[in-house]
């Protein structure tokens, strides 16, 4: 029996089966597209104990962050995002030549960049040796490595210890969980402040977003078992927001649990309550989901079979993570979607994992005029349809498979 990767304690209550899937980024090149492809389990759990939405491990983190395709400077939103985040820090913690800042998952650096432009020193951390490279290229300084208590205890060694720790979307990914935040523990300044963000639990069951799921993805938590995790490792979360990214995320704020310089806020108590009353820490709260799911599968493939039968034709947009889960959940080929388009010149010219659908240039839309354009990365749902306001020139419409399926 699996066991709950924070507490121990067995899993027996299973959030969802999304049955098997390949791993969401593993983009397939022509050249291997005859090959036999790894399929593995997406089966998520919730911990009785500690009330933990995870996944059982079944994959090598090795083979995951080998090559990982996810840069995340592409999107123009995310960036704008990431630029408002780093100005807020730089004020809030008044940085300046003398403070540094660590971020954990440093992916391409897209985010320290703002820091090392207004002249606050950074180190970044990052597993893909590809992707930090690019980092690095950018005049970011990244370190190569899986973070933990290890590469903690070296950096405080080193007498670097940063004033603002960061982490923006990567604790879902880190396979030791406990070995992180107990490395995060080690590494910050006594009155250091860190800023995690994740996907908020709660909207992603509210808003009905199972495509979230992916193997690449251990954790789904809320602020209630977050809090908890936190704690066990000696820090407090004092603050949190609420964001718009990713479907809704949390950013939240930690401290050591000695440092009374920041009192709990007004919106953490707030969050507190509406989770306390909603159940986030009760097993009633999970019940329903599968239901959820499986009924999103039923109308997308409504849709899409009563639009082939008047011979439409349907184009994807967007090659994300997420758009691999549901694609390969409810079983969506070629024979629903010609091909898919996106900016990441990386994705262009292979095929989505598992559903073997082309990935090609956006310019393909505008040279196929396709009758609906289904959007895969619904978060970014209002960009899209703007850059693709053409569309409609010759009838087209945009489809948003979460959280209903919807027609625009
Ligand atoms: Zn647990």
């Amino acid at each position: 029996m699996p066991r709950c990767r924070f507490c121990d304690a067995p899993l027996n209550q299973l959030l969802v089966d999304l049955g098997m899937s390949p791993l969401c980024e593993s983009y397939v090149a022509a050249e291997k597209l005859n090959c036999m492809e790894p399929f593995y389990p997406l089966h998520v759990y919730v911990c009785e104990q500690c009330f933990l939405v995870q996944l059982e491990e079944y994959v090598a983190p090795e083979e995951i962050f080998g090559e990982y395709a996810y840069f995340s400077s592409y999107s123009t939103s995310w960036r704008q995002h990431v630029k408002a985040y780093t100005e807020k820090m730089r004020r809030e913690l008044d940085l300046s030549e003398r403070s540094l800042v660590v971020e954990v998952g440093s992916n391409d650096g897209y985010l320290l960049e703002y820091f090392v432009q207004a002249g606050v020193p950074v180190l970044g951390i990052e597993p893909a040796a590809n992707v930090a490279e690019a980092a690095k290229a950018r005049g970011v300084p990244t370190l190569v490595k899986f973070f933990g208590r290890q590469t903690a205890k070296e950096l405080v060694a080193e007498g670097r210890q940063p004033d603002l720790l960061v982490g923006a979307n990567v604790l879902a990914q880190i396979p030791d969980l406990n070995d992180c935040i107990a490395g995060m523990k080690i590494l910050l300044k006594p009155e250091g402040v860190i800023t995690i963000e994740f996907p908020h639990l709660l909207r992603l069951i509210a808003e009905n977003q199972f495509d979230t799921i992916y193997h690449e993805h251990f954790y789904y938590f809320s602020f209630l078992a977050a809090e908890r995790i936190f704690a066990f490792h000696g820090l407090t979360l004092f603050d949190v927001e609420e964001l718009p990214t990713h479907g809704g995320s949390l950013r939240i704020y930690a401290r050591h649990v000695g440092d009374r310089s920041k009192p709990l806020t007004e919106r953490a108590k707030e969050l507190k309550g509406r989770e306390e009353s909603i159940g986030t820490a009760t097993l009633a709260y999970y019940r329903s989901f599968t239901e959820q799911v499986h009924e999103t599968k039923r109308r997308l493939l409504e849709f899409l079979i009563d639009a082939k039968r008047n011979r439409k034709t349907i184009a994807g947009y967007g090659a994300p993570g997420k758009g691999n889960t549901l694609l390969n959940y409810c079983g969506i080929r070629t024979d629903f979607l010609d091909y898919t388009v996106d900016m990441n010149p990386y994705k262009q010219g292979k095929f989505l994992p598992g559903t073997h659908i082309p990935i090609y240039h956006p310019d393909k839309i505008a040279a196929t005029k396709p009758d609906y354009v289904l959007i895969l990365p619904w978060n970014l749902r209002d960009e899209i349809m703007q850059q693709l306001a053409y569309i409609r020139d010759w009838g087209g419409k945009f489809v948003v498979p979460i959280p209903t399926v919807a027609v625009y």
